[in-house]
């Protein structure tokens, strides 16, 4: 049962329990409604209509309710608020800083490293992200729709060194538990595939996801699976993700968080260093934190090299190896994430 949760409406209160599809189509995309509901001024966040032109805003209520009432400077707001900076002209920034567009090898299947494919599932997520690399990015030409799964299936099918499938997007949790149960039955009947990996960020932005439909088909399926979340900041993890995470740890569902360096939301020795602690507390292990991807409209968040390298070092003398994340950038044409110590 989806679990309930208060809505304020202008009039009323209801306790009703909303599906999490329901929460989708309630997300708020007006900058202004955000701004009334967290009870802060519009002069703090001047000239934000041109960036919410190029790629809205979209947040759910459920991350809404996670940010601090009238602090503009809350770390989940900043990144999800549109803001008048990405509209400022930024050198070495680009529209498709990851070179996916060429790395195309059915629409929505990308197969850039050894022996995993990672499918474009559908261009739609659940909440914008301000940092994102694929803000610019054609979905509605690129994403695998259904008709599309099956080229790509019979990429997969044809090419016996594809040992894990990556279901990605946009956000694959997006769709729903009867088509994502059918792409894994597809997915299950190719014998050399024997992980599946999901990434997503609804586990953090929209725990209600975690149906125990979705537990089920990852749990019964033949694959050892691995979900790898997207938090950036601790406090986006509270009880009602944790409950969500623990299902998934319940079932044997691997979880992993990858996530991305962002400057005034997490590049702080001790962000990082409460980050790592909570995602372990909800079972989950640091994999991956990402520099940011040079995309137009993200310099903002930009931590320089250097920074990061030092942030590592004290994260490294602060915590056990385990919850050090791998320090990476992604770089077109390479075979595999680029270690940022070797850049
Ligand atoms: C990031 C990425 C992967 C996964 O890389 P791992 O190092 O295995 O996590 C796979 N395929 C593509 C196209 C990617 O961008
Ligand atoms: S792909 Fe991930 S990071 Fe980008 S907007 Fe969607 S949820 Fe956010």
């Amino acid at each position: 049962m989806p679990k309930t949760i208060t809505i304020k409406s202008e009039n009323f209160i209801s306790n009703l329990p909303i599906s999490w599809q329901q929460q989708l189509s309630q997300a708020v995309s007006d900058p202004d409604q955000l701004l009334d509901i967290l009870n802060i001024k519009p002069d703090q966040f001047p000239l934000f209509s041109e960036a919410n032109q190029q790629f809205s805003l979209k947040v759910p209520h459920a991350y809404i309710n996670k940010i601090q009432k009238s602090n503009a400077r809350d770390p989940l707001l900043l990144q999800i608020m549109t803001q008048s900076q990405e509209m400022l002209p930024s050198e070495n920034f680009h529209t498709d800083p990851v070179g996916d567009l060429n790395a195309n090898k059915t629409p929505g299947l990308l197969h850039k490293y050894n022996g995993r494919v990672l499918l474009i599932t559908t261009g739609a997520c659940a909440v914008h992200c301000r940092y994102c690399f694929r803000r610019h990015f054609p979905y509605q030409q690129q994403q695998a729709g259904r008709e599309q799964w099956s080229q790509a299936i019979n990429y997969i099918q044809h090419d016996k060194s594809i040992k894990e499938v990556i279901l990605s997007g946009g956000d694959p949790l997006v769709l729903s538990d009867k088509k994502l149960d059918d792409l894994v039955t597809q997915l299950e009947n190719i014998p050399h595939i024997t992980r599946l990996r999901i990434h997503s960020r609804l586990p953090v932005v929209l725990p209600d996801r975690i149906t125990d439909k979705l537990v089920n088909t990852l749990s019964s399926s033949r694959f050892n699976v691995c979900l790898v979340i997207h938090a950036n900041h601790a406090n986006e993890i509270t009880d009602n993700e944790v409950n969500a995470l623990d299902k998934l740890k319940q079932a044997g569902i691997h979880l992993l968080n990858q996530a991305v360096l962002l400057k005034d939301i997490n590049h702080h020795i001790d962000d990082q260093v409460n980050l790592s602690e909570t995602l372990f507390n909800a079972g989950v292990l640091p994999y991956y934190l990402h520099l940011l991807d040079p995309v137009q409209g993200a310099a903002h968040f930009d931590v320089k090299l250097n920074d990061a390298l030092c942030l590592m070092t004290q994260m490294q003398n602060k915590l056990p190896g385990f919850l050090v994340p791998r320090l990476v950038r992604e770089i077109a044409g390479e075979t595999s994430k680029t270690p940022a110590n070797e850049l």
